[in-house]
């Protein structure tokens, strides 16, 4: 059975209660986790304390980069294991799965690798001075992660945080955290002291409500919903502890009529099909130019119609969604959908063979005529397209950038003045030109503006936020 790790050791709940975890792929259930709650947070952040001004600190920067490459190889010498695990935790294909685990690993040595190259500054200042801006830890962080990306989110979080000499205290979804777990386990192996990387499993309002609250963490980052990461922040700001909020898109694809379509149409699809469209990157939003329109939109059909639905064995482009919520979620939008008088113009189909209790949805592709529909303005987080045609350069900007998420954008066209105007233009973190991934690479800074959160993740900035500046100011005469 999985445990918790806090202060080193494997340990359940200190009330002894368990959560069912349920599989997406047939609904039943397939373990339990602890039910860590507010005495268990108080345990690992005591021990993340500890070790953070204790044994960790007099690690040099060297010898924690050192830690993290061999977590991150150790990561790769179990990848068919953590995969296996991300597959039936989450429901995804497994190839994806196996990618997660390859990421997650270079979460860890890029960080790793970066550890000793954070540098100080020395400022001129007045006649007699001396001042110097050295780097240092926050201290104890906390890091909530959700269940779509478990892997790579707690890579994406955990290992800046440990570069810079914080000690973790993680709180990773209910619905799928097997991967986090074993990643912390792998943790101890290569060497982290114990209390640097703690993993307390349970529910968001009992663990992880109790984190976000803690007065003794320094920093908090969170990715999920948008009315979670209020609670988060909410809480954070009672010990005015630093916040970074990762709350989901409703990403547009912004297709001018100069668009090479052989280079867009399949990463227009995949963006929305990778992960079966729970990914807050999605690019859930198709805007294209009305004369490229319909011949466009054909290919797309074409292209969309091929998508199959299976389990993470059958490895096909969608599994199942998360969990009941998630799929009763999903297929409220689709009704919706046909309420509002959008059109479907493709389906994909879900594999006979898929047990009849999973939670597989069908993925969809609708074409709307304007932008009043739920459809386009929340985020579905599910296999949902939706297709709409724009005149001029400006109602393209205006429609990308109408709803209150601002995570990501894609600009496809082959004139370079309105692949910079727009992407100049769009109100989000990071934007896309003739290309679209989903959150772009490790090394990319990436994070929202607007209701899609603030602060900065992945990338060398992410060092930056999970640590701090002192300045020290020397009179030597
Ligand atoms: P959620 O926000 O409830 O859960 C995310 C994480 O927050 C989980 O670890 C959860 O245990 C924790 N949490 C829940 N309540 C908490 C609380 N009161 N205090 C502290 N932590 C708490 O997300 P969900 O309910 O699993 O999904 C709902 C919607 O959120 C989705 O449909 C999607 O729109 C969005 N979502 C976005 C992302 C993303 O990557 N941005 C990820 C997951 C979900």
């Amino acid at each position: 059975m999985p445990q918790m790790i806090v202060n080193g050791r494997k340990t359940d709940a200190i009330s002894g209660q368990k959560l069912d975890v349920i599989s997406p792929v047939d609904g039943a259930v397939f373990t339990q986790i602890p039910r860590g709650g507010e005495a268990d947070v108080d345990l690992a952040v005591k021990a993340a304390r500890i070790a953070a001004e204790g044994p960790w600190k007099k690690f040099t920067a060297l010898e924690r980069g050192r830690l993290l490459v061999k977590l991150s190889n150790l990561i790769l010498e179990n990848a068919e294991e953590l995969s296996q695990l991300e597959a039936r935790d989450t429901g995804k294909a497994i190839s994806s799965a196996r990618n997660d685990i390859q990421v997650m690993a270079r979460y860890f040595e890029f960080y790793g690798t970066a550890a000793d190259k954070v540098h100080g500054e020395v400022i001129p200042f007045l006649n007699g001075y001396s001042v110097q801006v050295i780097r240092e830890p926050l201290g104890v962080t906390a890091h909530i992660i959700p269940w779509n990306y478990p892997a790579q989110m707690v890579g994406r979080s955990v290992a800046p945080a440990l570069a810079m000499g914080n000690a973790c205290v993680v709180k990773p979804a209910e619905d799928a955290c097997l991967s986090v777990i074993r990643v912390a386990e792998l943790g101890l192996e290569a060497g982290l002291p114990a209390g640097v990387f703690n993993v307390v499993t349970g529910l968001g309002e009992e663990a992880g409500a109790a984190l976000s609250a803690h007065e003794d963490i320094n920093f908090v980052t969170f990715t999920g919903s948008n009315e979670v990461g209020v609670l988060v922040q909410k809480a954070a700001a009672e010990h005015a502890v630093k916040c970074v909020l990762e709350l989901g898109g409703k990403s547009a694809h912004v297709v001018f009529n100069d668009v090479n379509m052989k280079l867009a149409i399949p990463a227009i699809v995949k963006g929305i099909l990778a992960n079966a469209g729970q990914t807050c990157t999605a690019g859930s939003r198709l805007l294209i130019q009305r004369d490229v329109f319909n011949e466009f939109m054909d290919l797309v059909v074409e292209e969309f119609s091929k998508t199959r639905v299976g389990t993470p064995e059958m490895d096909l482009h969608c599994g199942p969604l998360i969990n009941k919520s998630q799929f009763d979620r999903v297929n409220r939008y689709l009704e919706q959908g046909k309420k509002d008088g959008l059109k479907i113009l493709a389906q994909g189909q879900i594999d006979p063979g898929v047990p009849e209790t999973g939670y597989y949805v069908t993925p969809t592709l609708f074409v709307a005529d304007n932008h009043d529909s739920d459809l386009l303005m929340q985020e579905i987080f599910g296999p949902v397209l939706v297709a709409l045609a724009f005149d001029t350069e400006e109602q393209a900007v205006q429609l990308a950038n109408i709803t209150d998420y601002g995570l990501m954008a894609a600009v496809w066209s082959e004139n370079g003045g309105i692949q910079q105007r727009v992407a100049k233009e769009m109100k989000c973190g990071q934007v896309y030109i003739n290309g679209f991934g989903a959150g772009g690479g490790v090394e990319l800074p990436f994070g929202g503006v607007k209701r899609s959160g603030h602060g900065r993740e992945k990338g060398l900035v992410a060092l930056e936020e999970m640590s701090t500046t002192k300045t020290i100011i020397h009179y030597h005469g």
